[in-house]
């Protein structure tokens, strides 16, 4: 044990820290026991501190598959049950392993803390945290152990938030206690600028706006849940992702950095892009002569809605003879969810056929400063042609273009990007 974990605080200010750890830093006992020395230390500097943890890896799939043993069709509501228990297994043993090193700790399931939900089980909505005894536990000078990714509904059912759903957890304990910092851990030191396992020139980016995270999230960046980063926006927490595994500065997700400010400052700079992202799971349906008619669209994508399927890029023709053409995209898992409902929907709108391609990547540049930087779109487009990779389809944001290619252009054309923005300079 290093000495410091002997002394008491020296440190001038008091802060409140909270301090999650995924499943890949909880996977083993001695994992565990490094998440526990990590607390402590945090705690020894003289900080109150308030740690949320996921399952050890791979429970929450074990669970999920123990269930699909004795059901076809398991029960949201039961799911969730049996769900919660990963967590619960965590937070225990976290607690024993602190109180192990000298320290005081106690451990609370989602619902001891009043992490209020909605009822859609499985990717239930946070309404409200009370978090009293959060804060009588502090006061006494306890390290909290909270289960991340569960909650409690208005009926006193156990839900969950979604997978990954800690990471929104962490990030909503941390607005509720109005934390000084929320340090997400993970088995990655940061956010780079694109997946290192791609590029050798990934480059560590050490800060980066929320608005700018939300956006490489939702494409496909697996650092930190999309809900969880949307959470730390509205609520303007900022979040400090960092190596579980090492003491080393990670990446800081500021949502003062976000918006116009942000984008003159990095214009200036002249960085308009801040990362490459790629998203392999994309499969792209056409719908052919669909009748042009008031209304067509909805009546073909309200179905796609109530099915929970998430619809990417959307792109319709000109009609021409009444009849439109209209290409959309979909993740890859569920494409074949969204044939069956073609062919269910075929003889009620009446068009002429469709056809479904699952091999494709969108790949996108982000950057806040593109907002205010003309030719973003251009060099993008220039970079994929000039390395001889064609465009299917385009969508963007302020901050985003988005380019679906076929798959096995994906990472050719993150490299290309990446050179081309060179965002391997700091
Ligand atoms: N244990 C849950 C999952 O595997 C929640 C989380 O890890 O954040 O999705
Ligand atoms: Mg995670």
């Amino acid at each position: 044990m290093p000495a410091t974990l002997q002394t008491t605080s020296h440190a001038r200010t008091q802060k409140l820290i909270v301090q999650k750890f995924g499943g890949s830093s909880m996977g083993t006992i001695e994992r565990i026991q490094n998440v526990a020395r990590r607390a402590v230390k945090t705690a020894a500097e003289g900080h109150q501190v308030v740690v949320v943890v996921s399952a050890m890896q791979g429970e929450t799939d074990r669970l999920l598959k123990l269930a699909s043993g004795v059901s076809t069709r398991p029960a949201d509501r039961e799911i969730d049950v049996l769900l919660a228990t990963g967590e619960q297994v965590s937070i225990a043993l976290l607690a024993l392993a602190i109180c192990e090193l000298g320290y005081k700790a106690r451990s609370f399931l989602g619902h001891q803390v009043e992490i209020r939900t909605d009822s859609t089980h499985g990717s239930a909505r946070i309404r409200s945290i009370k978090a009293d005894p959060v804060h009588e536990c502090l006061r006494k000078g306890e390290i909290v152990v909270i289960a991340g990714f569960q909650g409690v509904d208005q009926h006193g059912n156990i839900t969950t938030l979604g997978r990954g759903g800690s990471d929104l957890s962490a990030v909503a304990m941390a607005a509720a206690l109005k934390a000084d910092s929320c340090e997400i851990y993970s088995d990655v030191d940061g956010i780079y600028t694109t997946d290192p396992n791609v590029y050798n020139k990934a480059r560590k980016i050490p800060r980066i706006g929320s608005e700018e995270m939300l956006e490489l999230a939702s494409l496909g960046a697996k650092v930190l849940q999309t809900r969880s980063v949307e959470f730390a926006l509205k609520y303007n927490v900022t979040l400090h992702c960092r190596s579980s595994f090492s003491d080393g500065e990670g990446s800081w997700v500021v949502p003062e950095m976000s918006g116009l400010e942000d984008a003159e400052m990095k214009g200036l700079e002249g960085a308009v892009v801040t990362a490459v992202s790629c998203d392999k799971n994309t499969a792209k349906l056409t719908v052919v002569g669909i009748p042009d008619t008031p209304g067509a669209a909805a009546r073909l994508f309200a179905p796609m809605a109530d099915a929970g399927i998430n619809i990417d890029v959307i792109i319709q023709n000109p009609p021409q003879e009444g009849r439109t053409d209209v290409t959309f995209t979909v993740p890859r898992n569920v494409a074949d969810r969204a044939v069956q409902l073609l062919e269910s929907l075929q003889p009620a709108l009446g068009f002429h056929s469709f056809s479904v391609d699952k091999s494709l990547a969108k790949v996108s540049v982000v950057g806040a400063g593109m907002v205010s930087q003309p030719g973003v779109a251009q060099r993008t487009f220039a970079a994929l042609g000039d390395a001889g990779i064609s465009i299917l389809l385009i969508s963007t944001s302020e901050i985003k273009i988005s380019c679906v290619v076929e798959d096995r252009f994906a990472d050719l054309a993150v490299r290309v990007l990446h050179d081309k923005f060179e965002l391997e300079k700091t």
